[in-house]
């Protein structure tokens, strides 16, 4: 079975890259029946706070990235990560090592004047114990010496880091708690995790984790590192860049699929396809698609896709989603007439829409309380003779029949019994109706708005 996990470390909300990692592992696992987990790393107590892992989870939850089982916290299993550094003793593979820290910058100092590799190396690794002193200790991983550590990476390729530039890593601090790679490997196996992808700037880290696997005999995961994100101009992604935090994109009011399909498309690729279904992604996404180069952010292209994601949504499910934005940036929620009259417009609104605040403009028609007022450019098509014009029209929609084959044949004779055409009557009509002058069809507004109201609304701007 298929085990992916995500390991945040929550230090602060979920960076656009995190979600992108988040995005892959459970596309990895839910396209093969298998499991994603979540770990939350707050080993580091300075740096690690609740409101992070709060934001984190929130982040997921908004991309619907969820996982199985209870989210784990690495810090509450700091008593089975001292255990194993302890078994990596009892076996002979790890040993208490007494150097004092000045000891250890002597040994640097004269290396360094000697020329030489500053690599601590311990005096202690082959001392016998009844040597050892009663003094503080750390435990280290006993490393090869000699030969290569090869990582065989589903991404990066085959990647060798020779043995000697590797130091007996510390596993277990003097104070006995134990040292975030340690940590990372016994969670990972523990967990059950078959396959490590993450970003990377963790694939040297690998190559220690891996000392510890094959201490322990445990069975190595697979390992894919994912080139990192980079700015539109090449450099790598910062604040500068713009929005980082996966929750900025919730409140610019992107929706989640279409910020899913393009966190896909960021690094990992299928032929030609860009747009595709969440069922599509979980199908197709393997780690051979996955670049080899840093994928750069391209809001445009996010824009798109969240307009083909919008346009294809089940209009309950949108308008579902679109209240949860309104939430999320402190809006006040939508009246009950609101929320039916998006429904009955949802049809034409999903066209040319790109993100929720789009939606809403076009809304305005639905959403504005009457009578309507005209904003300012709109109110530039409610001159006297157009006005004049307006009250002509409304008897001529009376018997109307209210389809848009009809509606637009009578707007049509209309127009030219007023020696006009439609197009000089859309404005006019786009004010009187909606208050705007963008709006979504005169037709379309017409349908949903139904006869009653639109010839009050024409009858008011007449007026
Ligand atoms: N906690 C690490 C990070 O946030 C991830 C470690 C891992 O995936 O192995 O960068």
């Amino acid at each position: 079975e298929v085990v992916t996990r995500f390991a945040p470390s929550p230090t602060g909300y979920l960076h656009i890259g995190g979600a992108r990692t988040a995005l892959f592992n459970w596309l990895y696992a839910r396209g093969r029946g298998g499991k994603f987990l979540l770990r939350i790393e707050d080993t580091d107590r300075a740096r690690s706070t609740p409101e992070a892992t709060e934001a984190i989870l929130r982040g997921l939850d908004w991309l619907g990235l969820d996982h199985d089982g209870a989210a784990i916290s690495q810090f509450d299993r700091a008593d089975r990560h001292a255990e194993v550094a302890r078994d990596l003793l009892a076996k002979g593979a790890a040993y208490k090592c007494f150097s004092t820290q000045e000891e250890i910058e002597a040994f640097r100092e004269a290396a360094r004047a000697e020329g030489k590799s500053t690599l601590f190396q311990s005096p202690w690794r082959d001392a016998d114990p009844a040597t050892h002193p009663d003094a503080p200790f750390v435990i280290r991983l006993k490393t090869a010496q000699d030969g290569a550590t090869v990582i065989e990476d589903e991404v990066q390729g085959t990647v060798t880091i020779r043995n000697d530039q590797l130091d007996d890593m510390v596993l277990l601090r003097s104070d006995g708690t134990p040292v975030y790679m340690l940590a990372v490997v016994v969670d990972d196996h523990d967990m059950g995790v078959t396959h490590v992808i993450r970003g990377d700037d963790h694939l040297n880290n690998a190559a220690r984790q891996m000392g510890i696997y094959t201490a322990m005999g445990w069975p190595l995961p697979v390992y894919a590192h994912i080139p990192l994100i980079h700015g539109a101009d090449g450099k790598k992604l910062s604040k500068r860049h713009g929005a980082l935090g996966a929750d900025e994109y919730q409140k610019m009011g992107y929706p989640a699929a279409g910020m899913r399909n393009y966190l896909a498309r960021l690094g990992w690729s299928h032929g030609d396809d860009e747009f595709f279904t969440d069922d599509q992604a979980k199908e197709w996404f393997g780690l051979d698609g996955i670049g080899k180069s840093p994928a750069r952010f391209d809001l445009k292209k996010l824009e798109n896709l969240c307009g083909q994601h919008i346009a294809v949504a089940d209009d309950a499910a949108l308008l579902h989603e679109l209240e949860e934005f309104l939430a999320a940036i402190g809006e006040n929620p939508l009246t009950e007439a609101q929320r039916q009259g998006m429904l009955a417009a949802m049809f034409c609104l999903k066209e040319r829409a790109k993100t929720f605040p789009e939606l809403i403009e076009k809304a305005h028609f639905v959403l504005t309380p009457t009578p309507v007022v005209p904003d300012e450019k709109a109110a530039k098509n409610l001159d006297a003779v157009s006005r004049g014009i307006l009250g002509a029209l409304t008897p001529h929609l009376q018997n109307a029949s209210w389809s848009r084959d009809d509606l637009e044949a009578v707007l049509n004779r209309f127009a030219e019994d007023q020696g006009t055409k439609f197009g000089k009557l859309a404005g006019p009509m786009r004010a009187a109706l909606a208050g705007r002058a963008a709006t979504p069809s005169v037709f379309d507004m017409m349908l949903v708005l139904g006869r009653e109201d639109t010839i009050r609304r024409l009858d008011h701007a007449a007026a």
